[in-house]
């Protein structure tokens, strides 16, 4: 038996994984007790990943090799990869030669390595000239991403894990880590078994797994959060708990935000979030009493028309608190995927750039364009994942290359996806899985390597990269991502740059990831120092890492934020409230996340039986009240509508939804509901900076299936 050191695919805490395995099959996984983000723990995912790749799994469930569909509804024909190379890029030619470059785009995923990414992003920019290449990551991260930049300056999570051993306070918000971040969690449960003074507050419309165990739970209105902040800082300012001096030496924009939020009184913000006043000030006071108080969240405050303001006005109380920049206090926002956080530095997004880099900058693209050995960038926008769609849908986009993602499932406003997916004249799948939703749309399917089967590396929600390796060679004629990439981006060299020096004359994933390392040296994330053996030695390393220099466990530790003065910036937003509005058609406010033993819209976990125990199928959970009142009792099918889509789910009584809302997971898809993932309820609209869709709200109406 082999045994393989490597990262969980899954979630963003990123845990160390050692593969067993025996000839080409992976027979066994079980934590990596050096890795330092779980110490040797699994949770129900990470502990059946095996389970993921067994001969069954890659038989029925894999693409094995490429496929090409001539004409809609066609059957697929399996063709050799030669012939599919040749048809990629001659279909991406005369496209782009018909229509320009920005006629393609990319919707690639945080479930790809930080090389991968490194390659598509050359491939769209410099080969191409697009700056049509966004992630799925834009649903997940970019609220956090903005926030962070228009606070302090970067994007940097200043905050990591060891944290939570410091920490008086912790503060959850939008985030049921219990499920979504199971072993960061444990952490968290660790840490309060051995400090029980320590104050857990949690911020979340349900009273969810998480919520059980805090010392606090702020039952909030799905939206409000932005008010609950207000209203938190009102009583921090009014009753004196704010940290002056820091506030004087370290921060600027302070009197504009005091200004802001003399009118959220703790009573009015108490009131538009639905909770009791007592308890406002009762976190307020903790968080901003405490020795050191940590924030973590995730997507509740992201996926929002205000994401970037809720963000924002979390970063808002720390600054003010001076809860940042020492051992347990900071804000620590949590990724969703396992490689959200490479997919930012590498900029593989339509509003970033490598190295964290904005592609509005003349300068920036000059430095990116030098380092990767072409003329210029391109300088028209991007468009970010639902604009992709939408430009699909009016034609203006006529090849859509997607990436390691099932849009056709997971974004809003699926009939719309769907229908930019029809109208599209070339559309590519490159994917692990060959069943996805997505893959019934693509013209040429390209079977990609997956988990245990290729090399790279990642960075979890704490700024730490970590190797991922293969422990088998993939199967059928599965390849690497980054070499599918380049195997197409040659060919399309050798017509669009002739003459030309290739940008793509790479042999490992190492080459992509040196190139990815120099582009990230004198920024903030600069990591010079570190190298594939450097990780392969010393284990998974935390970024900054610059040459000669030590990681950094927390950022801003001398009080210096990453903006031109060195001050971190207070962000006033008024609060705002959802985009839907709820009225008598739709009185129900819905709000979605996820299961303890699901991931995203289950290509990996959905191969694993034994994952089903806990949750078998969909439901819509809603108030015991909100059942009787609607003619319903508890496995009833019920005809859920909002203004944009319609599912038919069961529906069960659920204590821990608030009454007139509704709570679904989000990963079943189209197989399983009336053609429609969980997200066609759930509307396109985004927030006006990050460009994140608002998925965690739509008003839904709930009726009996046999009422008209
Ligand atoms: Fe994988 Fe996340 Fe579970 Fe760790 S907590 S084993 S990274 S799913």
């Amino acid at each position: 038996m082999a045994e393989t050191r490597s990262t969980c695919p899954y979630c963003g805490v990123g845990c160390g994984v050692i593969i067993e395995s025996e000839g080409e099959q992976i027979t066994g996984v079980r934590g990596d007790p050096a890795h330092p983000a779980n110490f040797g723990k699994l949770c129900s995912k990470g502990s059946t990943l095996h389970l993921t790749a067994t001969p069954l799994v890659l038989q029925t469930r894999r693409l094995l090799q490429p496929m090409l569909r001539e004409g809609r509804g066609a059957q697929p024909q399996a063709i050799a990869w030669e012939r599919a190379n040749e048809i990629a890029a001659e279909r991406l030619l005369a496209i782009r030669a018909q229509h320009g470059p920005d006629a393609i785009g990319f919707y690639i995923s945080g479930q790809l390595l930080t090389e991968d990414y490194h390659a598509f992003n050359k491939l769209a920019r410099a080969v191409i000239g697009t700056n049509n290449i966004d992630s799925n990551s834009r649903l997940c991260m970019s609220s956090a991403v903005v926030g962070y930049k228009q606070t302090l300056g970067a994007d940097a999570p200043p905050a990591c894990y060891e944290d939570l051993d410091h920490a008086d306070c912790v503060f959850i918000t939008g985030a049921n880590p219990a499920w979504a971040h199971p072993i960061l969690f444990r952490r968290l449960e660790a840490a309060k078994a051995a400090r029980p003074a320590m104050k857990i507050i949690v911020v979340d419309p349900r009273r969810t797994e998480s919520a059980e165990f805090a010392d606090l739970h702020l039952q909030i209105l799905p939206g409000t959060d932005v008010a609950l902040c207000q209203g938190l800082l009102h009583a921090m300012i009014w009753d004196g708990w704010v940290d002056a001096a820091y506030i004087a030496a370290h921060t600027q924009g302070f009197e504009a935000l005091k200004a802001l939020v003399r009118g959220m009184t703790p009573r009015e913000a108490a009131r538009i979030c639905g909770i009791e006043e007592k308890d406002l000030l009762q976190a307020a006071e903790w968080f901003a009493r405490s020795p050191a108080s940590l924030s973590l969240y995730c997507q509740g405050l992201n996926q929002s028309s205000s994401g970037t303001a809720k963000n924002t006005a979390l970063i808002n109380l720390h600054l003010a608190t001076g809860q940042i920049g020492r051992p347990g206090a900071g804000p620590l926002s949590l990724t969703g995927q396992p490689n959200a956080m490479g997919g930012r530095e590498s900029g593989g997004m339509a509003t970033l750039l490598p190295g964290h880099r904005d592609p509005g900058s003349a300068e920036h693209r000059d430095e990116i364009a030098r380092l990767w050995g072409c003329d210029a960038l391109p300088t028209a926008p991007g468009k970010t994942a639902v604009e992709l769609f939408e430009a699909a849908a009016r034609g203006e986009i006529k090849a859509l290359w997607i990436v390691c993602t099932n849009p056709a499932q997971s974004l809003p406003e699926q009939a719309l996806v769907r229908r930019a997916l029809e109208a599209c004249e070339f559309v590519v799948l490159q994917e692990a899985f060959a069943d996805t939703a997505t893959a019934a749309y693509a013209d040429l399917l390209l079977p990609a390597a997956s988990w245990g089967e290729k090399e790279g590396t990642v960075t979890n929600s704490e700024r730490r990269i970590s190797r991922v390796r293969a422990a088998v060679p993939p199967p059928g004629s599965a390849r690497a991502d980054w070499r599918i990439v380049r195997d197409i981006a040659q060919r399309l060299e050798a017509r669009l740059r002739p003459g030309r020096p290739g940008l793509f004359d790479i042999d490992s994933a190492e080459q992509l990831w040196l190139e990815h390392r120099a582009a990230t040296v004198g920024r903030d994330l600069d990591i010079g120092g570190l190298s594939y053996a450097l990780l392969d030695m010393k284990g998974p390393q935390q970024w900054p890492y610059p040459a000669g220099g030590a990681p950094r466990a927390r950022l801003y530790e001398n009080g210096l934020f990453a903006t031109p003065n060195g001050r971190a910036r207070f962000i006033a937003k008024p609060y705002q409230a959802p985009l839907d509005k709820l009225d008598a058609r739709h009185p129900l406010s819905l709000t979605t996340g996820r299961l303890r033993d699901q991931w995203h819209g289950m290509s990996r976990s959905g191969t694993v039986a034994r994952l089903f125990g806990h949750e078998g199928a969909p439901a819509l959970s809603l108030h015991p009240a909100d059942l009787p009142r609607r003619g319903l009792v508890e496995g009833d099918l019920a005809r859920i509508r909002s203004a944009h889509g319609e599912l038919v789910l069961t529906v069960r009584a659920d204590a821990g939804v608030a009454p007139a809302q509704a709570y679904l997971p989000m990963h079943w898809g189209s197989e399983f509901i009336g053609g429609f993932g969980i997200n066609a309820l759930t509307q396109r609209g985004f927030c006006p900076d990050s460009k994140q869709p608002e998925l965690k709200f739509a008003a839904i109406d709930v009726q009996r299936l046999d009422l008209p």
